[in-house]
């Protein structure tokens, strides 16, 4: 077995894929015998892999690819990884016209750092959910992030707790993060409802509508290079529309101009450990775009 494909079946482990063998070192093809390992071959193609994206809608842009050269590297993904898909274009939601004026007393607009909108969001009760949760969780890490996590809602632990993604999904958000070299302070944290649906049922519709605004403004302040949207009530809220999960990964969407990739909530990974290996090239395509490349 070579050394990239080693480093990336590593990889895989290190994000809980609990089926993959790695051989030990004088194992497999300096003698002809088969890999140990379930894990599909990936393509051989390091380095020089394009992520092609270009606006959906009419608008024709140059499609720009990714620079030649070699991927770039973070501690936990190396420049020789396999290819990444190609993106596709995809949906592209612009901010509303006319938001803001002279005449507005919107409390969020009057705001101008995430830190600022932590009581705002504490006192809200727009909707049942401010009255039924223990602590309300906004989100935390680098107000200046290059990029922002955007997950359903909180569970029992961050209700717990007031903090995002902490229970058994959070840890496995943490790993995530750590096979593209990012630790959760490096990046932003949060979710579309702040406050935790009781039983952690599906948010209702009108709770997204209550609460999206929290995050439309979070987003504003921070200004990310890339969105990570993890599950479909993230995408939704911040795409529209009722797309499927298959019909949004793989295409580079638009959140009001700042790239957005769709992948799988931790949750539901922590269901289907199979979803892991797309996960993980979402990730890489997400960290890619972080570091300025093919957006
Ligand atoms: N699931 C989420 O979507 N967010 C959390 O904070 C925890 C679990």
């Amino acid at each position: 077995m070579d050394d990239r494909r080693r480093r990336y079946l590593q990889q895989l482990i290190e994000l809980g894929e609990t089926d993959v063998v790695l051989p030990a070192r004088n194992e497999g093809a300096d003698h002809g015998v088969p890999d140990g390992s379930r894990t599909a071959s990936p393509p051989p193609v390091p380095g020089t892999e394009s992520v092609v994206a270009q606006p959906a809608g009419t608008r024709q842009a140059p499609v720009p690819r990714a620079r030649p050269g070699p991927v770039s590297a973070s501690p936990a993904a190396p420049a020789h990884e396999p290819a990444l898909p190609a993106l596709q274009p995809g949906i592209v939601a612009e901010a509303p016209a006319g938001s803001g004026d002279l005449f507005s007393a919107d409390p969020l607009r009057q705001v101008a750092t995430v830190d600022a909108l932590v009581p705002i969001i504490d006192a809200c009760r727009k909707c049942q959910l401010g009255s039924s949760r223990l602590h309300s969780v906004p989100g935390e890490g680098d107000p200046r992030a290059g990029l922002v996590v955007v997950g359903e809602a909180p569970g029992a632990t961050e209700d717990e707790t007031g903090r995002p993604f902490v229970g058994r999904a959070g840890k496995l958000l943490d790993d995530i993060l750590g096979a593209i070299g990012l630790r959760r302070e490096d990046v932003f944290i949060c979710n579309v409802l702040k406050c935790r649906p009781p039983g952690n049922r599906n948010p209702e519709p009108l709770e997204v509508t209550a609460c999206s605004p929290y995050l439309h403004r979070q987003l504003e302040l921070i200004g990310p290079r890339v969105i990570l949207a993890m599950g479909l009530p993230a995408a939704h809220a911040l795409l529209g529309g009722h797309a499927s999960l298959g019909e949004l990964r793989l295409k580079l969407h638009r959140y009001r101009g700042i790239p957005l990739v769709v992948t799988y909530h931790p949750a539901a990974l922590l269901r289907n450990p199979h979803w892991k290996r797309p996960t993980w090239d979402d990730i890489r395509i997400a960290r890619r775009i972080y570091d300025g490349d093919a957006a």
